[in-house]
């Protein structure tokens, strides 16, 4: 599929596309494969959204291509008054996020040592896809805290640690 439209287009396809996949789903009478033809075209969508992401992104190290998403959505936050932008990933699926010595990481007892560490994953997030990408390529990752997270690990904090 080539594709020249902007995040944009694409968005409001999708959510046009995910209405008429639920109306769908929730009318008794709608048929299976209305309702199949229906989830096809939001995954197609779907499908769409990743590439336009990640176009211009690097391989990974593990050469697999990259995967992009929108983590979440732009929304306007009424308490605030504020326009709250879009997070936009590009991210490995293979990749397991590892564990990296930082100054303001948090203290674990690793192998009988406490090392102040964050967790980073192999993936870049940013408002804009464009800016997902620049930091995907230049190996900007996310770095937290999430450890439970890490497939095979559990944290354990040393004991002056805030959890
Ligand atoms: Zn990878």
């Amino acid at each position: 599929m080539t594709t020249q439209r902007t995040e944009k287009q694409i968005l409001e396809d999708l959510r046009a596309a995910q209405s008429a996949y639920i109306e769908l789903a929730q009318n008794p009478e709608s048929t299976q494969a209305a309702t199949q033809t229906a989830a096809k075209a939001v995954s197609a969508l779907n499908t769409e959204l990743g590439e336009y992401i990640v176009r211009g992104a690097n391989p990974c190290e593990c050469k697999a291509t990259p995967l992009g998403m929108l983590k979440t959505p732009g929304y306007f936050d009424q308490a605030k008054g504020v326009d709250v932008p879009a997070v936009w990933e590009v991210g490995c699926v293979y990749c397991n996020p590892v564990l990296v010595e930082r100054d303001d990481g948090k203290a674990l007892i690793i192998d009988d040592a406490t090392k102040t560490v964050k967790r980073r994953s192999f993936s870049a997030r940013a408002t804009t896809p464009e800016e997902a990408v620049r930091k995907w390529n230049e190996k900007q990752w996310v770095e937290d805290f999430y450890f439970d997270r890490i497939k095979g690990f559990t944290p354990v904090y040393a004991p002056d640690a805030k959890a």
